[in-house]
């Protein structure tokens, strides 16, 4: 049961083969044996699980079931849902219960999926490793010394060890892409706009976007079919006629399925940034998707280079705007002690939030400050526009843009936590991706030394129903991506 796809759970549950209530308590069962090593969710509520199974039962009974309605999903922490303690990985809502659905959470609610529990992360979704969750690390399932990535650790381990059989997660510079890949897991961020971020904790709002992080790109497309769509309440939201984003799976195969589509091979990707093991099963997967019937062109994008600096003062100038609002008055951690308002907000502050966080707070209000807001924050702004432009002249010249997700394997626990920039360069990939807005996927093609491999895979605005097929038709002819750790096949 555990390793069947979305499509097939649902057949199984419009069978009656298996119930919600059977399919929900075979997880819960799951993650009650293993998370204590893995530590990848911080809150499950059975109760309110079974509870949600048994009325996805009534629903499939009636014959009004959809495509995820029983199904069980875990939800990064990040989400706001009612009822529920909401973290987002911090001390600072190490209290928060929230009294309302994020709109993900909403649409899943909807479509009858089951909440299975809250995963860890990065704390507010700042990191690449899951080390700065104030819940702890996630440990990576297939290996428990290594970091699982970030910031959506937590749900990309409940995946990986089969203790969920998909998740949500969120990607302001790589967030889903790159935990995906450290997990042999399939992970999209959409385009800026397509799922809303009402409800969702912000971190940088013109960054953040949420997405799938699933088995298989197949399974992707389902869980995007039911999270993408307008809402009025997120005003970035795009107001678009509803598609479906399984369309280019759902076809028939061909003996070359790809042939026609072009693949741009940026030269920044394939310079010395990533090492030699990655880069080797890089390319063996593109000779892969040559023998599939698609042909390759060279692209450049040269700004590229300085997505990770332009980055690293956009992303922590709007968080420092974003995480004003947890000042200890309206909701999460209050200093028990403090001399006058002042006090208590600095203190509340202070003790709410750990040492990442307060890292990016004062280079987001630094670079926004007076004087420096010109030779900063707008210079960084600048950089973005001239790498959303790299972007579109390559996608005059191609269809699809792949290279790497992540410059290496899933590094060990503690490796770079003391060094900020290190850990930071672990984005060099997916950033520019998020500062331009585009879709991009991480799929897996490989294993170095026993740990996942990652190829990324780009497309242009709203291509995600051609990058998710791109993805499939790969994973049509591989079996990389159905290979899961051993350890927790019991
Ligand atoms: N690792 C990047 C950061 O620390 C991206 C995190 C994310 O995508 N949420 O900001």
């Amino acid at each position: 049961m555990i390793e069947r796809s979305l499509a097939d759970l649902a057949r199984a549950l419009a069978t009656k083969e298996i119930s919600s209530v059977e399919l929900t308590r075979l997880y819960l069962d799951r993650i009650s044996r293993h998370n204590p090593q893995l530590n990848a969710f911080i809150t499950v509520d059975p109760a309110i699980s079974l509870a949600q199974a048994r009325a996805a039962d009534e629903r499939l009974a009636r014959g009004e079931g959809g495509p995820l309605t029983g199904i069980p999903l875990a939800h990064k922490d990040i989400f706001c849902a009612q009822g529920w303690l909401t973290t987002c990985g911090s001390r600072m809502l190490s209290n928060f219960v929230s009294p309302y659905d994020a709109a993900v959470i909403a649409r899943f609610k909807a479509a009858g999926a089951v909440l299975l529990g809250k995963t860890n992360m990065d704390e507010f979704a700042m990191g690449s490793s899951n080390e700065t969750s104030f819940y702890g690390p996630v440990r990576n399932p297939w290996e428990l010394n290594c970091v699982p990535g970030g910031s959506s650790g937590g749900s990309a381990a409940a995946v990986a060890a089969r203790l969920a059989p998909a998740a949500t997660g969120t990607d302001t510079g790589g967030s889903i892409r790159q935990p995906a890949a450290l997990c042999n897991l399939t992970g999209m961020k959409p385009t800026y706009g397509v799922v809303s971020r009402y409800g969702m904790i912000a971190f940088a709002s013109s960054l953040d976007q949420a997405g799938p992080l699933a088995r298989s790109a197949a399974d992707c497309a389902v869980l995007l079919n039911a999270m993408a769509g307008f809402d009025e309440r997120d005003s970035t939201s795009l107001e678009r006629p509803t598609e479906d984003y399984g369309r280019d799976i759902n076809t028939a195969t061909a003996d070359k399925p790809l042939a026609g589509l072009r693949i741009g091979l940026p030269a920044e990707f394939f310079g010395d940034g990533g090492s030699p093991e990655v880069m080797q099963l890089v390319d063996a997967a593109i000779a892969d998707y040559r023998r599939l019937g698609a042909e390759t062109v060279a692209v450049s994008l040269p700004s590229m280079s300085l997505s990770v600096a332009a980055y690293y003062v956009i992303a922590p100038a709007e968080a420092s705007s974003n995480l004003a609002r947890f000042d200890g008055v309206r909701y999460g951690h209050r200093a028990p002690q403090y001399r006058d308002l002042d006090d208590m907000y600095s203190k509340s502050r202070a003790q709410g939030f750990g040492a990442e966080v307060k890292r990016r707070l004062l280079i987001g209000t630094y670079v926004l400050s007076h004087g420096y807001y010109d030779a900063y924050y707008l210079q960084a702004q600048r950089i973005r526009r001239l790498i959303a432009s790299d972007f579109a002249a390559a996608f005059r010249q191609c269809d699809v843009i792949i290279g790497p997700t992540s410059p290496s394997t899933a590094f060990r626990l503690g490796e770079k936590a003391a060094d900020p920039v290190q850990m930071y360069l672990s984005d060099i990939y997916t950033i520019a991706v998020n500062l331009a807005g585009l879709p991009g996927i991480s799929i897996p093609c490989g294993f170095a030394g026993g740990l996942p491999v990652g190829l990324q895979l780009i497309g242009n605005y709203f291509d995600e129903a051609r990058l998710l097929g791109t993805a499939h038709r790969y994973q049509q002819a591989t079996t990389w991506h159905l290979q899961h750790p051993d350890q927790f096949d019991d």
